[in-house]
């Protein structure tokens, strides 16, 4: 079968990792309490920063966020490999920015990601990864962002949310951690 994965907040910890640079950055010390009640996928508020604040922070904290030590979420490394092994094929769709992708791929070989290299999608809008998911006609797609949930038909293809604070309203299978993918398929 053809699994589809988004990358950031769905198999690497992305946003809580941004959360404790922001920390740093700007000298506070912000609970992660605040991180798990966000209901938005922004993480600019709890630190006092409007949205076009919020926004400059993300893009001038982009290289150290990106490419730094973002944990991936437990077992998703090995669940994937696992998934390969069983002889299914693996496909990244991330809407990372097209000059970070070609960095993105190869800072998921070094986590241990199983990528190969021409299944591998970045530079697109949110609204436009359906158009590529159709096109792989993917068997099951995971993302975790609204925005692009909210895009996906599910008559073609299995969509699975990789369980957020920000996504909890929409109701589609949800997988909350790695381990549990053989359950939900
Ligand atoms: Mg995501």
């Amino acid at each position: 079968m053809k699994f589809g994965f988004d990358i950031d907040d769905t198999l690497i910890n992305l946003r809580e990792h941004a959360f404790y640079i922001y920390n740093k950055k700007l000298n506070k010390n912000v609970s992660l309490d605040d991180f798990y009640a966000l209901k938005r996928v922004e993480i600019h508020e709890p630190f006092g920063l409007t949205d076009d604040e919020g926004k400059k922070m993300w893009n001038d904290t982009l290289e150290e966020i990106y490419y730094t030590n973002c944990p991936a979420f437990p077992n998703a490394v090995e669940t994937l490999n696992k998934l390969v092994h069983e002889g299914h094929e693996i496909y990244y769709i991330t809407s990372r920015p097209k000059e970070h992708g070609e960095r993105t791929k190869e800072w998921m070989k070094k986590q241990g990601f199983p990528v190969q290299d021409d299944c591998f999608f970045y530079g697109m809008q949110d609204d436009e990864k359906v158009d590529i998911i159709q096109k792989l006609q993917l068997d099951y797609y995971f993302d975790d962002k609204p925005a692009v949930l909210d895009t996906l038909s599910t008559d073609s293809v299995k969509v699975i949310v990789k369980d957020q604070s920000y996504n909890r309203g929409i109701s589609l299978p949800r997988l909350i951690n790695w381990t549990d993918l053989q359950r939900i398929l």
